[in-house]
């Protein structure tokens, strides 16, 4: 069975795409990181969502990026609540965290170059490559090329790495009707920014939104 790494933060985009490279038949090996994040709850998910959805492995990188803060995830900075469609559709929000998924595929390379797997899957979309530099096509086929360049793996071998992206075309209405196809258990993955201290969503940060939304408009219900 060919192996993938498959990034996995716990919530319903990464969720999807786990279940989706199953489907593909890969042998998944999950990738979360510690990397500082003020909702350690997605961590306690993702570990969960990794045994539910049938990863072989499940690994938990620690990269604490509050060495340099600069995000509302990883410094004292407040996670903006209660945003309109507008403004949450412009610009860069201060909830995104530099360099982020250059560092993620960074590390998702190095793993999957160790397994002897050329594929790397990731939940980027395009609700958030709006916003989102690093969630942009441009971006991902940037570091495919990147990565082709970049291992022994690649030099030695020819091996050609691929980095999935089954969900970057899709609305979020689109990713919860794939999620509940799929059969993965929605209501155990978390999207908000700023989880209450039970664990639970803000319902009032700009994710909390886009799910209710996406729920919404899927004629679906969250939970
Ligand atoms: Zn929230």
């Amino acid at each position: 069975m060919k192996r993938a790494v498959v990034l996995l933060s716990g919530g319903l985009d990464s969720a999807t795409v786990l279940a989706w490279m199953r489907r593909e038949g890969y042998a998944c090996h999950a990738l979360s990181f510690s990397y500082g994040q003020r909702h350690g709850v997605e961590l306690t998910r993702a570990a969960e969502l990794a045994k539910s959805l049938g990863a072989v492995e499940h690994k938990v990188a620690e990269i604490d990026l509050r060495a340099f803060g600069g995000s509302a995830l990883t410094a004292d900075i407040a996670v903006p609540k209660d945003r309109d469609d507008s403004s949450i559709a412009h610009g860069v929000p201060i909830t995104y965290v530099p360099a982020r998924n250059t560092i993620f595929l960074s590390f998702a390379l190095a793993y999957a170059e160790t397994i002897g797997s050329s594929d790397i899957a990731i939940g980027v979309n395009a609700i958030d490559y709006s916003g989102y530099p690093d969630c942009r096509p441009e971006f991902i086929a940037a570091f495919e090329r990147l990565a082709n360049l970049a291992t022994a793996a690649a030099t030695e071998e020819g091996a050609r790495l691929k980095i999935h992206t089954p969900l970057q075309e899709l609305s979020k209405a689109g990713i919860v009707k794939l999620a509940l196809e799929l059969g993965v258990p929605v209501a155990r993955t978390i999207s908000c920014y700023d989880p209450t201290p039970a664990g639970g969503p803000c319902g009032r940060c700009d994710a909390c939104s886009l799910r209710r939304r996406g729920f919404a408009e899927a004629g679906a219900v969250d939970g």
